[in-house]
């Protein structure tokens, strides 16, 4: 089992407009992702996970900082080398598991179509039994429940054993057994090799990640970057959150000393 890095990114930042101005997504995100390992990103709604997945998974162009997979340099790669990248190396499993399955595909095919653009062989009666969907081999996504859904577009990302599995909260919706069928088949992936990124609430899925990582507000807490703070044109300064609990009343002393300002509560 390999367990090298796979991504690396470094002061990751996503932008998006927002009616009130920009809303910075993604704030100076250092991030590793290893091959061989299941690294799990949590934290509230709103703190950027799905952002950050689509950035690994090179949907979104970060709009700073830098990313490299397999040591390239993501920045430097044309579109069709992104393109292929993502047909060949990338399994992507949305928010939404109809999203990620061909509407007019039956189980059977949406493996084998999937092998067949990876270009890799594939016993596709041994995928769909993995993920308990051998009597729904013939059906479409359209007549599947969410669960089937769900394990479909689990199984069929997961062909192959792309380099990188990313999936967005893909036990959202599933009871224990289909839970454990869906994690069961990542950590068989990342057994073989695959870097496994999943963002998740769950619990279930958290206990079974190597790594967990927490975004806080776009922030990653944890890993020593925890200072990084963002000021806007107007001069105002949105401190991390770790540092929210020295100032419980919101109220803030600035002091401006030789070329640096000090913040403290008031005495
Ligand atoms: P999470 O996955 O943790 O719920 P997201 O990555 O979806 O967080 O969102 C992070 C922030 O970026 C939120 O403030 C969200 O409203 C904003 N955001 C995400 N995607 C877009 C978009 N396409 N356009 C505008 N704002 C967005």
């Amino acid at each position: 089992m390999t367990t090298e890095p796979l991504l690396e990114g470094r002061e990751l930042l996503q932008l998006y407009a927002a009616r009130t101005g920009p809303t910075q997504a993604l704030r100076g995100v250092d991030v590793t992702v290893s091959s061989g390992r299941i690294s799990a990103i949590t934290g509230p709604s709103g703190s950027g996970k799905s952002t950050l997945l689509a950035v690994l998974a090179l949907r979104e162009r970060p709009a700073g900082g830098e990313l490299r997979h397999g040591g390239r340099l993501v920045s430097t790669l044309s579109r069709r080398e992104l393109r292929t990248l993502r047909r060949r190396e990338i399994g992507w499993v949305s928010q939404r598991p109809a999203h990620s399955l061909f509407p007019q595909l039956d189980a059977r095919a949406q493996i084998a179509q999937m092998a067949s653009l990876r270009g890799v062989r594939v016993d596709v009666d041994a995928a769909l039994a993995e993920v308990e969907l051998t009597s729904r081999a013939n059906a479409r996504p359209a007549i599947l429940s969410g669960g089937e859904q769900q394990r479909l577009a689990v199984a069929a990302a997961a062909v192959g054993a792309p380099a990188l599995l990313i999936a967005d909260e893909p036990t959202a919706e599933l009871d224990d057994d289909s839970a454990t069928l869906v994690l069961r088949l990542l950590r068989a992936r990342a057994t073989e090799g695959s870097a496994v990124v999943l963002a998740t609430h769950d619990a279930r899925a958290i206990d079974t990640a190597d790594t967990v990582l927490r975004l806080r507000h776009g922030v990653l807490s944890g890993s020593g970057q925890d200072r990084t703070a963002s000021l806007d044109g107007l001069g105002r300064l949105q401190l991390p959150v770790e540092a929210l609990p020295l100032f419980p009343d919101g109220r803030v002393v600035v002091t401006i000393v030789d070329g640096h300002v000090e913040l403290h509560p008031p005495a």
